[in-house]
Order: structure tokens, then C-alpha cells, then sequence
């Protein structure tokens, strides 16, 4: 008999188990047949909680918590007004984190799967957008354990649908696109799929792009035919009003037209053509993470063999629209857009107990990561989109003599700049004394099939060790999101490669400089006045150039200089070398 392991879709909104029962995978409901449980918690003062439904239920904005998912693994001035400076929830009963607040909804999950299962249930695998980074994914995985689950394994949302696409495909050779769009995220990913085995090729997304957005724009506009001022209600009208947004939402995905109606204020038409334009500016932002997957993944449309629609707001026709022009092809909606993210990680989970044989899943990282090297570079060791688990390393030296310590900067980000990226983690290597140069210390970075990424540090010559994980680390991230940050890497790709190109030209004149003045010094009268006074000017080249703080210009200063000091090189080695005085002069 195969161990036990549940899949559970930890959504935004909605949140959902499932377990695979004779090969299949199944969602498990609760006592009222409902297997969506949303993902909102209620606390009293007294510390009584409540979950899902029962917890909307409940009156009083301020005690509902909702969309904690976005909150996970973030730092407070990344998510403004949420979260206190300790990273923390205010709820009635105290201040929480927000893995806290998830592990409620987990262990509500875990409730509905035991009265179901009539056994205990302690292992689960549990999924995450694809675009969660290292913390993120640390946070679920904590989540997990404070509600007493094992958390075997955390799994891409997108790879969780290929995978429920996937099982009876499983003899197919295949590329497919998975568009999920939720209540608060949308990810797109390309998978390849072949003999049994899925990879993931290209990933993109928005963490905070889905149907609360629409909610949002819905309710607003309404606010603004009925010439109210959508600031000016109180927090509960807001609610309700947002409520009523949704409620439309959903008709326009079966009807044209849908009424808006709030009782005592008015009422108003809406048509799909209205909700569309309304939706202009995500439907633009999602076609341009469909191009990036496309991009990054080096394929055309016509590669697709199918592009499979999830999330609930996938529900959207202009949404199906949009995925008809972009991949230039009908969508795939075999899927249940509510259910497949958990039967895939049912699947997930069958596959690690043994439940179901003959699949085989792999992940890739959704953004780079390297260290900081001289100058403040970013220098990548592990490329975006690299198959996970892997590791990769390279080897490093002292920049000063005697220097016993180094510091190692893990950075995350498509930015050639290390200030531009975020930074996962600080520490320091140490090693033995040397010259410059002379030091060498290898560092390794592993991520495990879960994602999360541990560094290696080595003093090649004394063997020892430093190791970290970084998954557990502290967080210091600079932008919010990495939907801004792979587009600004496109948006300063020209700036940066300027930073770059002046950056590594500035520390070979650093190099250079000092060793020219000191090679002038030494050739003495060796060098005709001719050669001299040209070298001075190159040098002197290269000084403005460092001022004027140009790229292009330093670098073509530089390789002149270097061009300029070919004699004085040479006559240096051939006096070291005694020749100069026993050859021919000229
Ligand atoms: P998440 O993964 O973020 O929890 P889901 O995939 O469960 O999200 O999708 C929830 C979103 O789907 C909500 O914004 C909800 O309003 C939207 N949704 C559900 N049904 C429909 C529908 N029929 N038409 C449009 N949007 C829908
Ligand atoms: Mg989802």
C-alpha cells in the first residue's frame, strides 16, 4: 500500500484538496458537498477562528482576512498598509504572520480531507504560482508545518495543470502553454511533455494581475456613473460594492449584458464590451507575458500543440479571446478552471507515494540568480528558466592581498547591476592569506527539487565549508515583483549593458593605470620620447574618460592605452629578461 499524501491548491481566493483514489485524482468536499474552500480566515478576540465560507460569513471587514497568499514571504513596504514592520497581520486576536494566517486554511483543508479519508492525514504536497521566489515558496512550506503537514513537495501551479492535462497524454510528445488566471495571480507557462516526463521551458507572470483586479475596476466605475466618490465610502460599502462587481462578473461570462445594482444608490447596465474596456490594461499585460514565455522559450505559436486555460477568471470570454489571438489557436478548456491546480498536485503527490507510476516532473527558476562580484556586478550562476533541482558553481578570488574574508552576495534578478537585483542573502567566507589573486574559493549553488536555493562556499585550499540556505534567509527585496523586474530588465537592458560596459572597463583602467605609471618609471631612457609622450596621452585618456564616467568612451580609451604600452611591455619582460641589452637596439 502507498503512503498518504494529499495535493492542495493554496489559492488567493480559493483553496482546494484532492487525493488520487485508484489512479485518478479526486477533489475532496466538505460536510456540504463544497470542494472550494475560500481562502479567508475570521478571528475573534477570544482567539476563536474561522474558515472559508463560515468565515465570509462574519460580519466586520477588519476580523476577515483575506488574499494572505499575497502577503507570504514579503517584507512590509512591499505590500503597503498589510503587513507591520515585523511582517506581520493585525487581527483581533493579535498580530499574525501570514504563514500563520495560511496554516489555518491548510489545517481546515486537512480536516475536510481526514472526515473524508477517516485517516490521519500528515503529508501534503502544496502549489505555488510558479513566479513565487525563494521566500515565498519558504513561507508555504512553513505554512505547511504549523499546520502539522509534512510538505513533501511545493509545486508550480502551472506544472500542477499540465500535470492533470498531461495524465492521459502521458505517450504524447508535446508542447503545451498553461494560462491561469485567478483571483490574484496570473502565470503563464510553456511545458514540454514527452514519454512521461513534463519540463517546463519558459515561465512569465503577474503576482498581482487576476479577477480582484476587474472586481476592483468594476465596482469603481460604477462609483463613477453614479457620480460617487469611491474613496469617500466606508470600508463595508466597499465591500459590498466589490461584491456586487463580482456577482456581474460572473453573469458576463454567460450573458452580453448584466444589471449592477446596489440597493437605495442605482442600478446600471454593464456589457461585455464594457467589462472588456474596463479590462484593457490587464488584457495588455497578459498578452505581453504570453509573448515573453513565447520568447523566452525561442518557439511560435504554432509550436503549441494545445494552450490549456485554468483559474477562474479564465472563465472570462475577452480572456479566451485574447488566448485565441495571441497563440493563434483555440484554447484548450478540457480542464475544470477551479479543480485542475489541485488534482495536478494530487497527481504530484501520487507520483512521490507511488500511487501513480511512469510520470516524471520537471521545474525550472523563474529569474536568475548569482552573486556580486567586482564592481558591483551581478554575475549569474544559475540562468532563468534552468531545469530544477540543479546546481551550478564557479570559482572565485581574492581581490586584495591578504585578505582573509569575502563577502558572498546572493542575488536574484534579470539586471546587470547587483543593486539593481534583489538580494536573498549576506554572508561571509572566509580563507586563507594570500596575494591578490592567489585565493580561490569555489561557490555552489544547489536548488532542490522544491525550489529552494542553499549556497556553498569553499576555501579550495583548506577544504572547509560554508554553507547556507537561503530559503530560510532573510529577504531583502528591492522591487515588489518580478513581473517588474524581467520587464525592467528589458526597459534598462540598453542602460545597463552602458553600466556593464563601464563598470568592467573601469576596473581594467584601475589596473592599468597604476601599472603604466610604474612601467614609464622603470623603461627610463629605454623609451624614445616619441613612444613616451603617446602613451601619456592615452593615459591621460583614459583619467578624462574615468571623469566623464562614458562606457564607450573608457572602454576605447583603455584598449588604446593597452594598444599604446605593446613597447613598453616588451622592453620591460626583454630588460627582465637581460635580452634587451645583448639584442640589437632600434
Ligand atoms: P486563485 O487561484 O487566485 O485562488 P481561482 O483560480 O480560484 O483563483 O479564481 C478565482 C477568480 O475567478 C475570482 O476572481 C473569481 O471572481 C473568478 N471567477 C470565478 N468564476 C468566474 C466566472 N464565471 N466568470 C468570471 N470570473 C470568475
Ligand atoms: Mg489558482
Amino acid at each position: 500500500m502507498s503512503e498518504l499524501i494529499v495535493g492542495i491548491d493554496l489559492g488567493t481566493t480559493q483553496s482546494a484538496v484532492a487525493v488520487v483514489d485508484s489512479g485518478f485524482p479526486i477533489l475532496l468536499a466538505d460536510e456540504n458537498g463544497d470542494r472550494l474552500t475560500p481562502s479567508a480566515v475570521w478571528f475573534a478576540e477570544s482567539g476563536e477562528v474561522e474558515v472559508g465560507s463560515k468565515a465570509l460569513r462574519r460580519s466586520g471587514v477588519e476580523s476577515v482576512v483575506t488574499s494572505v497568499k499575497s502577503l507570504m514571504g514579503r517584507r512590509c513596504d512591499e505590500v503597503p498598509g498589510r503587513l507591520t514592520d515585523a511582517g506581520k497581520v493585525v487581527t483581533p486576536a493579535g498580530e499574525l504572520s501570514p504563514e500563520k494566517i495560511s496554516s489555518f486554511i491548510l489545517g481546515r483543508l486537512q480536516e475536510i480531507a481526514q472526515s473524508h479519508l477517516e485517516k490521519p492525514v500528515l503529508k501534503a504536497v502544496i502549489t505555488v504560482p510558479a513566479y513565487f521566489h525563494d521566500a515565498q515558496r519558504a513561507a508555504t512550506k512553513r505554512a505547511g508545518e504549523l499546520a502539522g503537514l509534512e510538505v513533501v513537495r511545493i509545486l508550480s501551479e502551472p506544472t500542477a495543470a499540465a500535470l492533470s492535462f498531461g495524465l492521459d497524454r502521458l505517450n504524447e510528445h508535446s508542447k503545451v502553454a498553461v494560462f491561469d488566471l485567478g483571483g490574484g495571480t496570473f502565470d503563464v507557462s510553456i511545458l514540454e511533455m514527452r514519454d512521461g516526463v513534463f519540463e517546463v521551458i519558459s515561465t512569465a507572470g503577474d503576482t498581482e494581475l487576476g479577477g480582484d483586479n476587474f472586481d476592483r475596476s468594476i465596482a469603481t466605475s460604477m462609483a463613477k456613473r453614479f457620480d460617487l466618490d469611491w474613496n469617500g465610502l466606508d470600508p463595508l460599502d466597499q465591500v459590498r460594492w466589490i461584491d456586487e462587481a463580482r456577482r456581474v462578473k460572473h453573469s458576463l461570462s454567460e450573458a452580453e449584458n448584466a444589471t449592477y445594482r446596489i440597493p437605495f444608490v442605482g442600478e446600471s447596465e454593464l456589457s461585455r464590451l464594457d467589462l472588456e474596456e474596463l479590462m484593457k490594461g490587464e488584457l495588455g499585460r497578459m498578452e505581453r507575458c504570453c509573448h515573453r514565455a513565447l520568447q523566452d522559450g525561442q518557439l511560435k505559436s504554432g509550436d503549441l500543440s494545445s494552450v490549456v486555460m485554468v483559474g477562474g477568471s479564465s472563465r472570462i470570454p475577452c480572456v479566451q479571446a485574447l488566448v485565441r489571438k495571441v497563440f493563434e489557436q483555440e484554447p484548450d478548456l478540457s480542464q475544470h478552471p477551479d479543480e485542475a491546480i489541485a488534482k495536478g498536485a494530487a497527481i504530484q503527490a501520487g507520483i512521490l507515494s507511488g500511487a501513480i507510476q511512469e510520470v516524471l516532473l520537471l521545474d525550472v527558476t523563474p529569474l536568475s540568480l548569482g552573486i556580486e562580484t567586482m564592481g558591483g556586478l551581478m554575475n549569474v550562476l544559475i540562468p532563468r528558466n534552468t531545469t530544477i533541482p540543479c546546481k551550478a558553481g564557479e570559482m572565485f578570488t581574492n581581490a586584495v592581498d591578504y585578505q582573509t574574508q569575502m563577502q558572498v552576495k546572493v542575488l536574484q534578478g534579470e539586471r546587470e547591476l547587483a543593486a539593481d537585483n534583489w538580494t536573498l542573502g549576506l554572508f561571509d567566507v572566509e580563507f586563507e592569506s594570500h596575494r591578490r589573486g592567489q585565493a580561490r574559493v569555489g561557490v555552489e549553488f544547489r536548488i532542490d527539487a522544491d525550489g529552494i536555493l542553499s549556497v556553498l562556499a569553499r576555501d579550495i585550499s583548506t577544504g572547509k565549508d560554508t554553507i547556507i540556505e537561503v530559503g530560510s534567509a532573510a529577504v531583502d527585496v528591492r522591487e515588489s515583483r518580478v513581473e517588474q523586474m524581467v520587464s525592467e530588465s528589458v526597459e534598462y537592458a540598453f542602460e545597463d549593458m552602458k553600466a556593464r560596459v563601464f563598470e568592467e572597463a573601469r576596473l581594467k583602467a584601475q589596473e592599468l593605470l597604476p601599472a603604466v605609471q610604474s612601467a614609464l618609471e622603470q623603461a627610463g631612457e629605454f623609451l624614445s620620447q616619441d613612444e613616451r609622450s603617446s602613451i601619456i596621452e592615452c593615459k591621460k585618456e583614459v583619467e578624462n574618460a574615468l571623469e566623464a564616467g562614458v562606457g564607450a568612451l573608457l572602454k576605447a580609451s583603455v584598449e588604446k592605452l593597452d594598444e599604446a604600452t605593446e613597447t613598453l611591455a616588451a622592453i620591460l619582460v626583454e630588460r627582465a629578461t637581460g635580452e634587451f641589452f645583448s639584442g640589437p637596439q632600434g
